[in-house]
């Protein structure tokens, strides 16, 4: 009998998985009932994704991981970060939500409520 995994164990292997291809290693990795916000990466690399990503597409839970996880890599939304985005993700601006507040302490990617600028903290090379 095949053991059925929950969503949420399903999604956290699926982020593990891109985070062994993206070379990363988070911090931590948690799902948490995020509201307003698909997932959000703090400065020291702590990654969180949104409970209810479990019910959305998987090609736009892939968009939000690889983002996610990719600025333990870049923290900024530069040339370099969207140059790796692209790389994994080709499609990525077709799935982008209304992007990203930024938090004061790091990336909040598709703040849901608005079209808010997409920007993070300690942007730097980013324009
Ligand atoms: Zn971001």
């Amino acid at each position: 009998m095949k053991a059925h995994l929950y969503p949420e164990q399903e999604l956290r292997r699926r982020a593990m998985g891109w985070a062994l291809r993206l070379k990363v290693n988070p911090g931590s990795l948690r799902f948490e009932a995020l509201k307003d916000r698909w997932g959000y990466c703090s400065l020291t690399g702590d990654v969180a994704l949104a409970l209810d990503l479990v019910d959305q597409d998987e090609r736009f839970q892939d968009y939000v991981i690889v983002h996610e996880l990719l600025h333990i890599r870049v923290r900024s939304h530069g040339k370099r970060f969207t140059a790796l985005l692209s790389a994994y993700i080709p499609d990525w601006r077709d799935l982008e939500p209304p992007m990203d507040g930024t938090g004061p302490n790091g990336c909040e990617v598709g703040r849901r409520e608005s079209g808010r600028n997409h920007r993070v903290a300690g942007d730097k090379d980013g324009r």
